[in-house]
């Protein structure tokens, strides 16, 4: 086969059908507390570790660094703006895996370190500007109007 002819190769496709997979998972009382907040209070907490100090965002149920069990009473309150630690501004689309539906693009997705947290949150971001978007720069949390007790219920980080 010459190249001439590999380059008319007809295109083709596999489709999924009409499959449809829905599914939910508990995020047990750490994650669900940490829901509760977003969606009741407008509220970012952490998990501070007993031994080590660190603070987890979102909480969980074990430290990572020391393995210490920790309990909703070592939730505590971390704030709502942060700065960037990690970021990207994605220009090729794809199916966003969380709602089964192509993101249009240009968007800006990140790690997000909140103040008084050790740990990344990911998340988006307001901004597409890529002389705002960078490491070090300070964003905050802007919630959804109508919140489900989901992370989105955040809506996005804007770029301050
Ligand atoms: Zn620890």
């Amino acid at each position: 086969m010459n190249d001439k002819k590999r380059e008319d190769v007809e295109l083709l496709s596999i489709s999924s059908g009409e499959a449809s997979q829905p599914f939910d998972w508990s995020v047990g009382k750490h994650g669900s507390y940490f829901l509760q907040q977003l969606r009741d209070n407008k509220k970012i907490v952490g998990i501070k570790c007993p031994g080590c100090q660190r603070v987890y965002v979102p909480p969980r149920p074990v430290c990572g660094h020391c393995f210490k069990g920790l309990t909703l009473d070592d939730i505590i309150p971390v704030s709502d703006e942060g700065t960037i630690y990690v970021c990207t501004i994605v220009q090729f689309g794809f199916v966003d895996p969380s709602t089964g539906i192509q993101r249009p693009v240009p968007y800006t997705w990140a790690f997000v370190k909140l103040d008084g947290a050790d740990t990344c949150l990911t998340h988006f971001l307001d901004s597409t500007d890529a002389e705002k978007v960078k490491v070090g720069a300070r964003v905050k949390a802007v919630f959804e109007e109508k919140r489900t007790g989901n992370l989105m219920d955040i809506k996005h980080f804007a770029v301050l």
